[in-house]
């Protein structure tokens, strides 16, 4: 049976550049069989070591969920498509309780409003439901920022922001509550500042750290809907367990590059976060916005994706993204919608569940150092930081710098001297270094290079260290004449 496999941005890489490929198969274990043939190193990113589709994958055919029918006996017939989504570090709601009776519009709020107020969906009740409403923005970066405007100018009465950064020049291009005289000054100042230059109406509520198992339930339980816009899978999962246990609506986005992501999980009618990725992928396999690099636009879209949904989900119109995911790619400008289904086999929101109350979400996603010796990472003696790699070429040393980012980001600064074998193709390109050389591998932050080191090492390579930090340490510690990006 010919058929069409549709591939991720993220791992796109893998499959020289090909977002599509034709193979034949009877059913969904035969396509990804024939997949990972073709393409060898998409092995490690789709099956565990038991060849079973790994647990941070989901396959669909013709956009709909087939992880809990029969999984990867599921037949497939001629011209069907499937879609391979990796996650990227997603019914008709009864509307949001809130208050609103005791929540009169003055009379700037009405003129402020009245483009809302002269819409039959929105109307005079529709926007004192909006005023009543608390919502809680999980981060104040790529996505919280378009959803940070839009939702003040809307009318929410009450936005809660949790940050803890500063900041930063790189941070500019996409998020646009910030300004070039903010860099610096901590996220939540700046973002109070434009939100009440919008909008005075609106309450903002500010939380200086980062969300934790400690705190997040105290935090999340004070508002109606919590809206996602983290960067990392342990906030991410956190969030999810988080507003499950507080039955509360939590409205997903992420991005890559220039593919997004958007849902809304609300456990009580649908699937949760969990349901749709039971496990994180391991850390460093898929690269972070600061790695992988992101369109500057792409959460704009992406976070006005969120904005609507949690607008519509107070006024209790339209239909919700719940049991939907919506996927966006930017470089083809398309929409796409997959069914998503509730697990029942979730811990958390299945049948029978097994997790009651919050877990340690570092240990979880593997970061912790316990969990990490265990996994790929390689040794505390295998790293070297960028000072003691200085010592070491002052003093006359000549080990081969091994660099294994992208062309175009090597284009944009090097250390003196390096070869660039781009990780992805260090598998093929081995044979061109000598396992006999001392050899220091360098990446941008240190996360690729790690996974070079280990594959190096598993290859019989001995003398090989890891740059802690990457070329942005060397930056900082030794060398500020290399940009940082
Ligand atoms: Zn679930």
């Amino acid at each position: 049976m010919a058929l069409k496999v549709l591939l991720p941005v993220a791992l796109r890489h893998l499959t020289g550049n090909r977002d599509e490929v034709e193979l034949n198969g009877d059913s969904v274990g035969e396509v990804i069989d024939g997949l990972v043939r073709r393409f060898p190193e998409l092995k490690p990113h789709l099956l565990n070591d038991e060849g079973q589709v790994r647990n941070f994958v989901n396959v669909y055919i013709n956009d709909e969920d087939v992880r809990y029918l029969q999984e990867d006996r599921t037949p497939v017939k001629e011209g069907d498509v499937v879609s391979i989504v990796p996650s990227i570090a997603g019914g008709n709601l009864p509307a949001v309780e809130a208050a609103s009776d005791s929540l009169d519009l003055s009379q700037d709020e009405i003129q402020r409003y009245s483009r809302h107020l002269i819409m039959p969906e929105v109307g005079m009740e529709g926007q004192k439901k909006l005023k009543a409403a608390k919502i809680l923005l999980v981060g104040t970066g790529g996505l919280g920022a378009p959803l940070g405007l839009y939702l003040s100018a809307a009318g929410i009465g009450t936005l809660g922001l949790v940050d803890f950064d500063t900041v930063d020049f790189s941070n500019l291009q996409r998020q646009v509550i910030h300004g070039t005289k903010d860099v610096g000054r901590p996220k939540l100042d700046s973002a109070r500042e434009k939100i009440s230059d919008i909008n005075p109406n609106v309450r903002v509520v500010t939380y200086e750290a980062m969300l934790t198992s400690d705190n997040a339930l105290d935090i999340i339980a004070e508002y109606d809907i919590v809206i996602d816009g983290t960067d990392n899978f342990p906030t991410r999962y956190l969030v999810n367990d988080a507003s499950v246990l507080l039955r509360k609506p939590n409205v997903y986005g992420s991005i890559f590059r220039f593919e997004g992501q958007a849902s809304v999980f609300d456990a009580r009618q649908g699937p949760c976060y969990r349901c749709l990725y039971p496990e994180p992928p391991p850390p460093g396999l898929v690269p972070s916005c600061a790695e992988g690099g992101v369109l500057g636009i792409l959460p704009g879209i992406i976070g006005l994706v969120q904005a609507t949904e949690a607008v519509k989900l107070i006024l209790g119109s339209g239909r919700s993204l719940v049991g939907r995911l919506i996927l966006y790619d930017a470089l083809q400008m398309k929409f796409r919608e997959l069914k998503l289904r509730k697990n029942p086999k979730c811990p958390l929101c299945g049948d029978q569940p097994t997790i009651k109350a919050l877990i340690d979400y570092q240990q979880f996603c593997g970061i912790s150092p316990q969990a990490a010796a265990g996994a790929a990472e390689p040794e505390e003696s295998d790293e070297m930081t960028p000072k003691e790699l200085k010592t070491v070429l002052d003093n006359g040393g000549t080990p081969v710098i091994l660099d294994v980012r992208e062309p175009h980001e090597y284009d944009i600064c090097r250390l003196p001297g390096s070869i660039l074998i781009p990780l992805g193709q260090l598998g093929q390109r081995m044979d061109e270094l000598n396992s006999d050389d001392e050899i220091v591998v360098h990446c941008k932050l240190g996360g690729r290079s790690a996974k070079a080191v280990d594959q190096m090492q598993k290859a019989g390579f001995s003398n090989v260290k890891n740059l802690t930090g990457g070329i942005d340490r060397w930056s900082q510690e030794v060398d500020p004449s290399v940009p940082r990006y």
